[in-house]
């Protein structure tokens, strides 16, 4: 790390801290030219792919844009949306993957967002995966009701992977 004072092409770490639950690392150095003390902070990559290609950083804030469109008149208050974009962003570094498709991002959404209120998932699902009639409305109720929503996230996220094309409930028929 260059010194910003100085521009010495070296420093040394003297002291580092975990910051924002753990996600980030704050590390204090010295230039050992100069002596400055100065600061960086330590982020993991997390990026998204979008459709056209275009990639942008992580961010919870659009995350609760979405929700909070699905959860409009809902019994869901803004801290329950809060922690849905913070556990969809837990689940999606603990990929370990330093790019996600946007598609993924949707996948990691659906789990939590079911479990908080099952209204708002069938708004956000029926625009997220394209329902385009009843019958898809029908199957995803069915399997709702299939469910129960105590499902552990990785059954819900094999479920929600298993499209439903028929008005019947399907189980996931493998990966
Ligand atoms: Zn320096």
């Amino acid at each position: 790390m260059i010194c910003p004072f100085c521009r010495h092409d070296d420093s040394r770490v003297v002291d580092s801290r975990p910051v924002v639950d753990g996600t980030e690392i704050r590390r204090r150095r010295e230039c050992p030219k100069c002596g400055q003390r100065f600061s960086t902070q330590e982020v993991a990559l997390l990026n998204i792919i979008k459709r056209s290609g275009a990639t942008e950083p992580f961010s919870r804030e659009k995350v609760l844009v979405g929700v909070r469109k699905a959860c409009q008149g809902r019994p869901v208050d803004e801290d329950d949306l809060v922690l849905l974009a913070q556990r969809v962003e837990e689940t999606l570094r603990g990929t370990g993957q330093a790019e996600i498709e946007a598609q993924e991002v949707g996948m990691a959404i659906l789990a939590p967002l079911r479990e908080l209120d099952e209204v708002a998932y069938l708004r956000y699902a029926s625009v997220y995966r394209n329902f385009a009639s009843l019958e898809d409305f029908e199957g995803e109720i069915a399997l709702l009701r299939a469910l129960p929503s105590s499902a552990t996230n990785a059954t819900s996220a094999t479920n929600v992977r298993t499209p439903v094309n028929t008005s019947t409930a399907q189980q996931k028929t493998g990966k």
